[in-house]
């Protein structure tokens, strides 16, 4: 005789009645069949600059992709349902200045010792993709793309240093030989599915070789260039590099950098940088272990010239000195005195635009589900830069929940799970494991 009780759950296709008495079998279609969605975050604040969206809204997710943002989507009609009212829902967050090769090999350099691994520090940052710039070359993309972008669960797109070895030659990006404008340009063709933009970093030189071959590259492959100037010499002055070397859409990166000249004797904002934004010329944060003074970024901010794009130059140093992760940058930013909806807007939005991916960095219908779920933290919060310099704001942005491609992916305050006390007498136990008890 049958009498198995068959639960019912919301994605069961049909409604199994069992009528043991009888041994009689009725299979009646369910009233809800499929949930419509698979994920629906009930009532947080939207802020998603490309849509113009900021308001209280429902988020609806359904086979990975955005399927609704609008107020009052009924929760039955999702599988899970996380409440997030108090928080912010934003788009997955870009961080378009990372250090992934984490290989090792290379002692005390950005590729090899210093890189991290993406999956490690994306998702409980709101992160879903992130943008290595550099850490190889062309000679060594291929090892990078097969041991790291292929593998990670997070986004992850490259810049192809200009120095055939990129962060693994010896001494670190100076041997002009290496610097191969064609085979690097051939290189980023042959992968332009993740790489995104050649990048020059760190020169001593006095000349313009390594930004000149960049350029040439990117020319070459249709791509920006990102630069970081590497030190600042008399020869080649950075006013230069953004008003006469960049063109529109290239990336001047550590653009809070100690020695970037911004603000005149009379305190007033310097013109060549409003000259070089007019020319199309982005700047980035990058902030890293030394490359974000607030003595620069105050100056900037509070004369109204904001970053371009929000990141971090995450490596081993950065992430455990005064950069930290990307919610901590652009809670600097914050509390600088940029409104929430641009810092989410240089998080989100720019750099997909910046990197030439503009189907990503934001939550419009149809869009890759890749959401971050934020917190405004209220209170007494001390920031450093990398000079040992500290701001203290009112404010810190927290990171509740991640979902990356629809999957969730981080979720700081369980919303996504149940009391374990409603599950049933004996969830956690596979079909595989039997419970075997000692002897009494
Ligand atoms: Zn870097």
């Amino acid at each position: 005789m049958l009498n198995t009780l068959v639960r019912l759950t919301p994605g069961m296709p049909l409604l199994l009645v069992v009528l043991g008495v009888l041994g009689v079998v009725l299979i009646v279609p369910a009233a809800h069949a499929q949930p419509r969605y698979e994920i629906l975050l009930k009532g947080g604040h939207v802020i998603d600059p490309r849509n113009n969206v900021d308001a209280v809204m429902d988020v609806a997710v359904a086979g990975g992709k955005i399927a609704a943002v609008r107020p009052d989507i009924n929760p039955a009609e999702a599988g899970t349902v996380a409440d997030v009212s108090g928080l912010y829902v934003t788009p997955g967050l870009i961080d378009n200045h990372v250090h992934l090769f984490a290989t090792t090999g290379m002692r005390d350099a950005w590729a090899g010792d210093n890189s991290v691994l993406p999956d490690e520090f994306s998702f409980r940052s709101g992160v879903t993709t992130m943008v290595d710039v550099g850490s190889s070359g062309w000679r060594n993309f291929e090892d990078f793309r097969n041991r790291v972008i292929d593998r990670a669960r997070t986004r992850v797109f490259a810049m192809l240093n200009i120095v055939g070895l990129g962060m693994m030659s010896d001494p670190i990006e100076q041997n002009v030989h290496d610097m191969d404008a064609n085979a690097t340009a051939d290189m980023a063709t042959k992968h332009r599915d993740v790489v995104v933009g050649i990048k020059s970093a760190h020169y001593m030189g006095p000349e313009w070789i390594s930004v000149d071959r960049a350029l040439e590259a990117g020319t070459l492959a249709k791509i920006p260039i990102m630069v970081d100037f590497g030190y600042f010499r008399v020869e080649r002055p950075y006013y230069k590099l953004v008003t006469e070397r960049l063109r529109p859409g290239d990336i001047s990166t550590h653009m809070f950098r100690g020695p970037v000249p911004y603000v005149g004797e009379d305190g007033k904002l310097l013109d060549y940088l409003k000259q070089a934004r007019a020319r199309g010329v982005l700047f980035d944060v990058g902030h890293g272990g030394g490359s974000f003074v607030f003595r620069n970024a105050a100056a900037a901010i509070q004369q109204g010239f904001y970053p371009d794009t929000i990141s971090t130059d995450l490596h081993t140093g950065s992430m455990n000195g005064a950069m930290m992760d990307m919610l901590t940058t652009m809670s600097k930013i914050l509390v600088l005195g940029v409104p929430l909806k641009e810092v989410v807007r240089q998080s989100t939005m720019n750099p997909a635009v910046a990197i030439q991916h503009p189907e990503l960095g934001h939550l419009g219908v149809g869009a890759e589900a890749d959401v971050a779920v934020l917190r405004v933290a209220q209170g007494s919060f001390r920031y450093m830069d990398g000079s040992r310099g500290t701001f203290e704001g009112d404010r810190r942005l927290q990171c509740e929940m991640t979902l990356k491609g629809g999957r969730i992916v981080w979720d700081w305050n369980a919303r996504s799970g149940v009391d374990y006390r409603t599950l049933s007498k004996d969830y956690g136990i596979r079909p595989v494991d039997k419970i075997i008890l000692p002897p009494r």
